[in-house]
């Protein structure tokens, strides 16, 4: 199964990723983790994008567009993956199916967590990391609301779409994820 999981910052797409990869055992890719990783350990890629990310801004679609094609060609995922933080952008989501094209893949579901900004406020403010403070949020939602949101219509037309109401509790929240996939 190759699933992809939308959503703005404090969603929950961290964590249904995770109980995704656990219950359906599909390899579970997050950019987002992979790039503070890398600026953890700083590594080339990690020194390039470090002041873009700790700023909320979004990593230059070049960039991403060439990591996650190394990354999806690499033989661990051929049999399906679960990508949480990508596609965030139009250029990425079309590329995204280029590359599935080329691969002879297809992406099964895209998966939108939905959650009213004033909830994803609240739960980044608890979650307190250093991409989380007030004025970075709020420029990670604009930045959520202008490039990423228009990718629901995007899947929605190719009938790709799942969505779910991420307000309600972690369990309830995975148990209609899977349902919604048939599980
Ligand atoms: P996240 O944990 O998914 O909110 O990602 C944290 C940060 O990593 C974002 O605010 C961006 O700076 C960067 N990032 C993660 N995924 C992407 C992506 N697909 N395109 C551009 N930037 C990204």
């Amino acid at each position: 199964m190759r699933l992809v999981i939308l959503g703005g910052a404090g969603a929950g797409k961290g964590t249904q990723a995770e109980l995704l990869h656990q219950k359906l055992g599909i390899p579970f890719i997050s950019t987002g983790e992979i790039l503070r990783t890398a600026i953890a350990t700083q590594t080339e890629l990690g020194k390039q994008v470090q002041s873009l990310v700790e700023s909320g801004e979004l990593v230059p679609d070049e960039q991403m567009i060439e990591w996650i094609g190394q990354r999806l060609t690499q033989p661990d995922i051929t049999q399906g993956w679960l990508l949480e933080g990508y596609p965030r952008t139009a250029f990425q989501a079309e590329e995204l199916d280029f590359l599935l094209d080329a691969l002879h893949q297809r992406l099964d579901y895209a998966i939108s967590l939905e959650v009213p900004d004033s909830i994803l406020v609240e739960r980044s403010r608890l979650r307190a990391r250093t991409d989380d403070t007030p004025d970075i949020l709020q420029r990670r939602l604009m930045l959520f609301h202008e490039r990423t949101q228009p990718l629901l219509e995007y899947y929605q037309m190719r009938d790709r779409l799942l969505r779910v109401d991420g307000s309600q509790t972690v369990e309830h929240v995975q148990q209609e994820i899977l349902k919604k996939l048939g599980h």
